[in-house]
C-alpha cells in the first residue's frame, strides 16, 4: 500500500438540484476526492480554509484518516465557494458564482516527507497551483492525475496546458474535454488531449460512465444503474478518489490494476450522487464497495 497526496479546493458549497437545495454545504474537489480514496489508502490533503471553515468538517475529514498537515487556515481569509445548480439532466452543473477567496492566493508549501508522496492527485483547482505541487515533489511520483473544468480552461488555458505536460492521466468530464481540445468529436478529442502530454485520458460522462484511453486503446465502463440521484456534485472528484485510491493500495499500473481502478472509480462516484454533499459517503462502509464492486462485475459481464 502506498500514500497519496492530493491539492485541491475545499470548498462551502450551494447547491440546487431538481430534488432539493443545500446552503453552504462541505464540498470541494480535495474534500471529495481524499475522503473517498481514503476508503483505499493513507492521503495527504494539500489545501487552503478560511477562517470561516466550520472546525466539524475538519474533524469529518481527520476522522476518516485523511491527513490535513497540508490544511492551511489562512487567518481572517474566507474559505472558496462554488455555487451551482443541476436541471432534469444531471450530467452537467451550470456553475452560477465561485468565490475564490483564500484560494486566490495561496502558495502551498509541501513538507519533506509529503514531497516524497508516490502518487499525486492535481485535483481541479488552478492550474498554476497544480504546477506548483509538480515543482515541489523531490522524486518524480510514480502515478500524476491531475482533473480540471470549465473555469480554468476558459480562464487558464496556458498554464492548463503547461502541467497538462507533466501527468500521466486526465480525469475530465464530456464536455469539457470537447472544449480542451477544441473538438466536438468525443473520440477525436481525447486523442487531442493524449497529444498534450497525458498517456491516459479517462473521460467522465455522469450517467453514461466512464471512457478511458490509453496507447494500448479503450475501455469504457457504464455508470451503475441508480433510481435515487439526488446531487451528482462530487462525482467527478470522488471517481478520481476511487481510481487513484485503489491504484495507491495496489501500487500497481498494469493494465489490469488500471481497469480495475476505472471500476472503483465508478463505485464511488455511484456513492456519492445519493445524497447531497458527502451525506451519502459518511454513512459509507467498505463491504458496500466490495458488494458494488461485484454488482459491476455482473453488470457488464459477456458471456463467454
Ligand atoms: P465535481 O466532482 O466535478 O462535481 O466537482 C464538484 C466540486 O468542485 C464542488 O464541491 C466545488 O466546490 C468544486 N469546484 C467548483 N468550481 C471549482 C473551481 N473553479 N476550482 C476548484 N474547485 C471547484
Amino acid at each position: 500500500m502506498a500514500d497519496l497526496l492530493v491539492v485541491g479546493s475545499v470548498a462551502l458549497d450551494t447547491v440546487q438540484t431538481p430534488f432539493g437545495r443545500a446552503q453552504e454545504v462541505l464540498g470541494g474537489s480535495g474534500t471529495y476526492f481524499s475522503y473517498a480514496a481514503s476508503f483505499y489508502t493513507r492521503v495527504r490533503l494539500v489545501a487552503a480554509v478560511g477562517s470561516d471553515f466550520p472546525a466539524d468538517h475538519e474533524r469529518f475529514l481527520s476522522d476518516r484518516g485523511v491527513d490535513l498537515g497540508g490544511l492551511m487556515r489562512e487567518a481572517g481569509g474566507r474559505t472558496f465557494r462554488w455555487t451551482g445548480e443541476y436541471g432534469y439532466d444531471l450530467n452537467e452543473a451550470r456553475t452560477l458564482d465561485t468565490q475564490l477567496n483564500v484560494l486566490a492566493d495561496f502558495r502551498p508549501r509541501l513538507g519533506e516527507e509529503a514531497r516524497r508522496t508516490p502518487f499525486l492527485f492535481l485535483a481541479n483547482i488552478d492550474p498554476e497551483l497544480q504546477l506548483d505541487v509538480v515543482r515541489q515533489m523531490a522524486e518524480r511520483p510514480r502515478l500524476i492525475a491531475l482533473d480540471t473544468m470549465n473555469f480554468w480552461i476558459q480562464g487558464k488555458r496556458e498554464a492548463l496546458l503547461r502541467v497538462l505536460r507533466e501527468v500521466d492521466v486526465v480525469t475530465i468530464n464530456e464536455g469539457e474535454a470537447r472544449q480542451l481540445a477544441q473538438e466536438p468529436n468525443l473520440i477525436k478529442a481525447a486523442r487531442r488531449i493524449v497529444d498534450m502530454g497525458p498517456s491516459t485520458v479517462l473521460v467522465k460522462r455522469g450517467e453514461y460512465g466512464a471512457l478511458m484511453l490509453t496507447d494500448k486503446g479503450f475501455f469504457v465502463v457504464p455508470a451503475y444503474p441508480l433510481d435515487s440521484v439526488y446531487d451528482p456534485t462530487g462525482a467527478g472528484d470522488t471517481f478520481a478518489g476511487g481510481f487513484m485510491g485503489y491504484i495507491a493500495a495496489q501500487d500497481a499500473l498494469d493494465a489490469a490494476t488500471v481497469r480495475r481502478a476505472v471500476v472503483h472509480g465508478s463505485v464511488m462516484a455511484s456513492f456519492t450522487v445519493e445524497d447531497f454533499s458527502l451525506q451519502r459517503l459518511a454513512r459509507l462502509k467498505s463491504p458496500e464497495i466490495t458488494e458494488r464492486y461485484a454488482a459491476f462485475h455482473e453488470l457488464i459481464r459477456l458471456p463467454g
